[in-house]
């Protein structure tokens, strides 16, 4: 197990444990976001900032909220199983899991744990990428191609994509084939809430936002979302959040760790809102 399994049965639901998935092998363009768990936590611990979500939690020496360290890996080729079995003995505890990437291509063995414990799920997605190419460079693992697997083997009430902007024919097909909604960043509206059933997993891939607010990211697409605009949606979604991750934060390309202090707040963000729907 790449998580000790003493740390998994020491768990006390219900909480959200937040896992680094140290890995970018099936990263396309640009390596670095190994480095990514390391980089948030630098920030997220520097003292820059308090513990507080904007919804009203104290993460620190909150019990609900735990930190169980980065995954290792015994090697490369484990990678998709062990992310998925190690995140299902931690959903087997009932814990909601907030990871850290690591490039996207961690979502897909996550989701698959994810609808073995729910059955079915809507998702959230941020990104300025749809995701969705049924293979990328002859890998199908690549972390352009996540949601194809996760829509080709079922168990997703809908798929909700927000940030978007660079679909090209291919990936217009994949969107038809499996009826994803897409916001696209072209039809942006500040403030509009997302309409989505529960229960809900977010997937955060950070250059959903415009590179001025993170640059640290493999991929500058301008013309992106806000980091408030983000924040805003979360907040405004009313479903349980069940799980989420944060992926694709490059160190490489950081300026001034701003992207990491921004990942920092999504994850506080992301953790007030998934012990707000915890069951009483
Ligand atoms: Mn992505
Ligand atoms: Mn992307």
């Amino acid at each position: 197990m790449p998580v000790e399994q003493e740390l998994i049965n020491a768990l006390k639901p219900p909480t959200v444990a937040v896992i680094g998935i140290p890995l970018d092998i099936h990263s396309s363009f640009m390596k670095g976001p190994a480095s990514g768990p390391s980089h948030l936590r630098k920030a997220l611990h520097s003292g820059s900032m308090n513990f507080c979500t904007e919804n009203g939690i104290d993460l620190s020496n909150n019990t609900q909220f735990t930190d169980l360290g980065d995954m290792r890996f015994s090697s490369e080729a484990s990678f998709p199983e062990d992310i998925e079995q190690t995140i299902a003995a931690l959903l087997a505890r009932d814990a909601r899991v907030l990871s850290i990437g690591g490039d996207h291509s961690v979502t897909y063995p996550i989701l698959k744990a994810y609808k073995a414990k729910y059955g079915s799920l809507s998702i959230l997605h941020f990104d300025a990428h749809p995701d969705l190419y049924d293979e990328y460079a002859g890998d199908r693992l690549s972390h352009a191609c996540p949601f194809a697997r996760i829509m080709e083997e079922g168990g997703v009430k809908r798929l909700v994509q927000a940030g978007i902007r660079t679909i090209n024919p291919p990936q217009r097909e994949q969107i038809e084939r499996f009826g994803v909604t897409v916001i696209e960043m072209k039809e942006w509206r500040q403030g509009c809430p997302i309409d989505i059933d529960g229960p809900v997993y977010i997937s955060l891939d950070i250059d959903a936002m415009d590179p001025a607010f993170a640059p640290g990211v493999s991929h500058h697409e301008p013309g992106g979302l806000s980091t408030r605009d983000v924040i805003r949606t979360i907040q405004k979604v009313h479903a349980p959040v069940i799980g989420a991750d944060i992926v694709e934060l490059n160190p490489r390309q950081d300026i001034n760790n701003m992207t990491a202090m921004v990942g920092a707040k999504l994850l506080k963000e992301l953790a007030g809102k998934m012990i707000e729907g915890f069951p009483e």
